[in-house]
């Protein structure tokens, strides 16, 4: 069985990415949580036009998956997982859990580090939260997020299967987080839980920076409430909330050179570390 799913990696990420944003595209039309001043046709040829463009150089630049580097790990015994005997049923779901507190970690550098919030504020620029707002990031960042990942999978030594399973969950959670769907607020509750929600992420994409600085996670929600940085609602509301950063406001902003170009343009600003006092 594993091996059939490793064979077949490539067909199955796209099958499952293909599925889960046809689904949620669906019933952001049917039942969206806001209604969106700047519509699909100004934000999605640019969003999925980054899409293609990042699937493209990732083919490109790391034809080796991180599958292929936890095979390579298991081969030749590197990683934590693979100097410990653990029984598998224990092992996968701890390095899918492990892989998931790296991305977390992740996420909080890319916000604290100028140079790196430079990257990931594209992710932020966009003016609606929507699924392919959840697709959005700046190639570079991709980039640099991929050699990250081969990084810790070398240390962690998790199985292929884990990382597949991993993968293929980051990006269906991923377009999750990001739908502009309704769900019911017991389900909310409910779901908060074990994974982040739609209500849960759009903070994070607030333009007030003590709650982007906030709810960090993508996959499991327990990362933000065990280290100090979950906040349950934004203050102005999911309906009355502004979404996006203060820099990057216009029509403009959204075209795909421009977004391009993001990192380049005016100072790192607002978020991190060293950001100005009074900010
Ligand atoms: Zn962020
Ligand atoms: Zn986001």
């Amino acid at each position: 069985m594993s091996e059939f799913l490793l064979g077949h990696e490539p067909l199955i990420r796209l099958v499952i990415s293909a599925a889960v944003f046809t689904l949620l595209a669906s019933a952001e039309a049917l039942f969206p949580r806001r209604p969106q001043k700047i519509g699909r046709l100004v934000r999605w040829p640019s969003n999925l036009g980054i899409v293609a463009l990042n699937t493209v150089l990732i083919r490109i630049l790391l034809p080796t998956a991180a599958v292929g580097i936890a095979t390579t790990a298991e081969a030749r015994g590197w990683g934590l997982l693979n100097a410990v005997a653990l029984p598998g049923r224990l092992a996968l779901p701890l390095a899918v859990v492990a892989l998931d507190l790296a991305i977390y970690l992740q996420h909080v550098v890319f916000h604290a580090v100028p140079a790196l919030w430079r990257l990931h504020r594209m992710h932020h620029a966009d003016l609606e939260f929507d699924v392919t707002t959840g697709l959005r990031f700046h190639p570079v960042e991709i980039a640099l997020s991929m050699g990250i990942k081969f990084l810790v999978i070398a240390a962690l030594g998790p199985s292929a299967l884990a990382v597949l399973i991993f993968e293929v969950l980051l990006n269906a959670t991923s377009m999750f987080n990001h739908g502009n769907v309704r769900l019911p607020a017991p389900m909310d509750r409910v779901l908060r839980w074990i994974v982040v929600t739609p209500d849960m992420h759009r903070v994070h994409h607030s333009i007030h920076p003590a709650e982007t600085n906030s709810n960090f996670g993508f996959n499991l929600p327990w990362w933000d409430c065990l280290l100090g940085t979950y906040r349950a609602q934004p203050r102005d509301g999911h309906e009355g909330m502004t979404i996006g950063i203060e820099q990057f406001r216009t029509a403009h902003d959204l075209r795909l050179d421009r977004m391009l170009i993001q990192p380049l343009r005016g100072p790192a600003s607002g978020y991190p570390i060293n950001r100005e006092s009074g900010r």
